[in-house]
């Protein structure tokens, strides 16, 4: 596996790799939901590739982009036993020297329930991924449904500025509990992980009343919100049911929806979704 840092020494490692090439982009600080995106381009491409860099634009001023957690040899060690060929940890200054001035903004899709709460937020993924989709040059691109809005916003993107580009979304990875695989999930203490199952218990219990029947798109909201009030640690952010391509808030009843919250468990901001219904 070779690891490089500059943009010469990635190029120039890109231009050796046969095709296909997957990509698959990571802030770091692996656990098996960045693992299966790995394995699953290993067996679909010839090559595979994989960035580590916490993004500082994807991140608000009141964010977590310092303390995000970070441990490279780690990260390097577990890309390569996943069988990644390139992997790219760029510094902050090679991906935004000091005269950058380029955004790309995403508009409708990017707009409501993450981007809603997070003013900024897909302006920086979606640059970001434009600059890997430029630098690696993919075949395919690897992203988690764990982050449901981001992959709506990558897909988008690539359909709009035509990135030759096959967006893969792979299924959320869980702890045995139902709790998302999450780097964030570090920041979690005590009480908090077993109060941070909630989201799941959320969300399955939302699907459990839809598989009996119930269609009503506020009764699913409802009742999300108050499995998640029903839990002392858990502050809720959101609750949404929504459509899974437009992401608009549904009203009434429903055929297929996106479910999805953000929920504080202490200062920790955890997200997390589920789709019923055939997409
Ligand atoms: P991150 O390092 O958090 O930016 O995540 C990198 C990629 O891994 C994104 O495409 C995420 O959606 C994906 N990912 C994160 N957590 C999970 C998970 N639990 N299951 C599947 N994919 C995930």
């Amino acid at each position: 596996m070779k690891v490089v840092t500059t943009l010469d020494d990635l190029r120039h490692a890109r231009a050796g790799l046969l095709g296909p090439v997957g990509l698959v982009p990571t802030m770091g600080y692996l656990h098996e939901g960045h693992l299966s995106l790995a394995t699953r381009a290993r067996a679909e491409c010839a090559s595979v590739a994989a960035s580590i860099f916490v993004n500082p634009s994807q991140f608000g001023p009141s964010e977590d982009l310092s303390s995000y957690p970070r441990d490279l040899p780690r990260d390097l060690a577990m890309l390569k036993e996943a069988g990644v060929d390139l992997v790219w940890t760029p510094t902050p200054e090679i991906v935004y020297p000091a005269d950058f001035q380029s955004w790309i903004t995403v508009e409708e899709v990017a707009r409501t329930l993450e981007g809603a709460h997070r003013p900024g937020h897909f302006r920086g993924v979606a640059t970001m991924v434009a600059k890997l989709f430029n630098v690696f040059q993919p075949d395919r691109a690897y992203f988690g449904q764990k982050d449901a809005q981001q992959a709506a916003v990558i897909r988008q993107m690539a359909r709009d500025l035509n990135f030759p580009v096959e967006v893969v979304i792979c299924p959320t990875v869980r702890e045995p509990d139902g709790l998302a695989m999450s780097s964030r999930n570090a920041y979690l203490h005590g009480e908090q992980r077993p109060a941070a199952t909630v989201l799941f218990r959320a969300l399955s219990t939302a699907a459990a009343v839809y598989a009996a029947g119930e269609r009503d798109a506020e009764a699913l909201r409802q009742l999300m919100a108050e499995v998640i009030d029903s839990e002392p640690l858990a502050r809720r952010q959101y609750v949404s049911v929504a459509d899974p391509i437009s992401l608009h808030e549904l009203q009434g009843p429903i055929q297929r929806a996106l479910l999805s919250m953000a929920v504080h468990i202490g200062t920790t901001r955890l997200i997390d979704n589920l789709i019923l219904g055939d997409i």
